[in-house]
This record gives structure tokens, C-alpha cells and sequence, in this order.
């Protein structure tokens, strides 16, 4: 019996209670499925409607490097080891958002960030004209996910605050000729975020709440009426990056910014 208990006692010491994830979210038609099974089986293939969310175990290719083996010597042995993580992919269609906003309340003790991904190729990139549906869409729950982090921090019991949840926004399709280069969206992005906490503050206001001194006040980023900015983010403790790519194409999927943005956080 003692082997067995010893063994037991070592493979459940060993034995990882769960395994680094990764949430993936954004608008429906924006790529969620197609990079999910792309990164899950290295090559594109045709995706169904997801209407609940599923979860698929990855690897990190062995060309990038986790964070925490940066300094390991080439060498090294267990650099080869492949790094398992859970990609957990969530339906973006309006009405199945609360799959994922849940996810965000409760989050699970192994999820260590948040994949947003956009069509940038939808996206109009003419300055002067209003953002179309696609981009607006984006915004809106783009912003409603980052006030959930945001009270998420302040809403903390403890001092230091929850740990970091960063979010990764992938703009992807940049194949397609259309396509806004991952800083031109940040911007366009960034300015529909505004307009959306603009708009959300004033319907508050006609409805009598969210007055100054109002103690529930959903106002993403600083105080006062400056544009909100990505970078106002890691204030609450989640660091935002938007980084180009795409899953398909012509001339194959460009993802190596999407991993190595991954590999940081592990
Ligand atoms: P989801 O609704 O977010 O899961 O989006 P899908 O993965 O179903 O993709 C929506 C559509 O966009 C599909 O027709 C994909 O083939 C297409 N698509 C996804 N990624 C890319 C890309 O990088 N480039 C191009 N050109 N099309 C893409």
C-alpha cells in the first residue's frame, strides 16, 4: 500500500491543477475560431458558428520562448518540452456574450489573459467619416469587457489589488488589402471607445443616475473628459497591446506576434 500512496502522493504533487489559459474573445466573423484551430492544429481549416464556448489545448511552438525561460541557455533541455495552455474560445454573437462576461467575474485560476481579436480589414479608415457598424460593434464590447477588469481592480477587497490580466487585441485579416495596420486601429479604437463611454454616461444621466458623487459611476479609464487610452489601462493592473496578423491569406497565416505576445505572459 505505501508505494501506492507515495506515488499517488508524488503524481498528485506533479500533476498541474490547471493548465495556463488564454480567454478568446471579439465580435462574431471576426477570426476567434479560425485562430483557435489554427493554433490548435498549425494549419487553417473551414470553422462552424460556435454557439457555446469550447476549449482546446495548445502548444506553444517550439521556435518561441515563454517569458520565464527567456534566460534559459539554448541548450537547456526543457526548452524543448513543449508548453501546453488552454486556449478557451467564446461565441461573439450579442446575445451569447454573457459566456464570456461570466468567464471575466469568476475568473478561472489559471487564465492569464484575454485575446480580443477584430477584423481590422472592416473597418473604415477614413478619419473623417463615423465608424462603421463593424468597428462600433467592436467597441462597444471591447468596452464593456475592459470596465469589467477596471472593476474588477477597484472593486478588490485586498490591498494589492487582483493580479495582472493582460489583453492582447488581435487585428487580424491584415492579408486583405483593406485592413488597418495594428496602430491606425488602436486609434480608430480608442476614439469609438470614448464615444461609447460618452454615450453610456449620458443615458445614465438622462435616467437620473451616475451623477458626480454617485458612487456607481461606470466610467472607464481617468476621470474627467479626456479620450480614453488603451494605456490608462495598466492603471488597473491590465496592460493592453494591439498587434497585427493574420490567420489566413495568400501567402500563408502571419501569427508570430499573437505567440510571441502569448509567450510573454506564461
Ligand atoms: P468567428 O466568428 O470570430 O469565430 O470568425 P471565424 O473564425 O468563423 O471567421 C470568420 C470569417 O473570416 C471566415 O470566413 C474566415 O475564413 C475569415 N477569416 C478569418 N481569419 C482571416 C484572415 O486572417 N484573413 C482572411 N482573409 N479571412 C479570415
Amino acid at each position: 500500500l505505501l508505494p501506492t500512496l507515495v506515488h499517488f502522493y508524488l503524481y498528485r504533487a506533479k500533476a498541474p491543477t490547471s493548465l495556463p489559459s488564454f480567454l478568446v474573445l471579439g465580435p462574431s466573423g471576426s477570426g476567434k475560431t479560425s485562430l483557435v484551430t489554427l493554433f490548435e492544429s498549425g494549419k487553417p481549416s473551414p470553422t462552424h458558428i460556435s454557439q457555446a464556448p469550447s476549449t482546446v489545448q495548445v502548444h506553444l511552438p517550439s521556435t518561441t520562448r515563454a517569458g520565464s525561460s527567456q534566460y534559459r541557455s539554448e541548450n537547456d533541455p526543457t526548452l524543448k518540452q513543449e508548453k501546453p495552455l488552454q486556449l478557451i474560445d467564446t461565441p461573439g454573437h450579442g446575445k451569447l456574450r454573457h459566456y464570456a462576461r461570466e468567464y471575466l467575474q469568476d475568473p478561472p485560476p489559471g487564465l492569464k489573459g484575454i485575446i480580443f481579436v477584430i477584423d481590422a480589414a472592416n473597418v473604415s479608415s477614413d478619419s473623417s467619416s463615423s465608424a462603421n457598424e463593424t468597428l462600433q460593434d467592436a467597441a462597444e464590447y471591447l468596452h464593456d469587457i475592459l470596465l469589467l477588469l477596471q472593476k474588477r481592480y477597484t472593486s478588490a477587497k485586498t490591498s494589492k489589488g487582483p493580479k495582472e490580466l493582460p489583453v492582447l487585441i488581435a487585428a487580424n485579416k491584415l492579408d486583405l488589402f483593406t485592413a488597418l495596420p495594428a496602430p491606425l486601429l488602436k486609434g480608430k479604437l480608442e476614439q469609438e471607445i470614448s464615444r461609447v463611454r460618452d454615450a453610456r454616461a449620458k443615458g445614465l444621466m438622462a435616467a437620473g443616475m451616475g451623477e458626480e458623487g454617485s458612487e456607481e459611476r461606470d466610467w472607464l479609464g481617468e476621470g474627467g473628459e479626456s479620450k480614453f487610452e488603451f494605456r490608462m489601462m495598466e492603471e488597473v493592473n491590465c496592460p493592453v497591446k494591439v498587434v497585427g496578423g493574420n490567420v489566413l491569406g495568400a501567402e500563408g497565416s502571419d501569427v508570430d506576434g499573437w505567440w510571441g505576445w502569448i509567450a510573454g505572459w506564461l
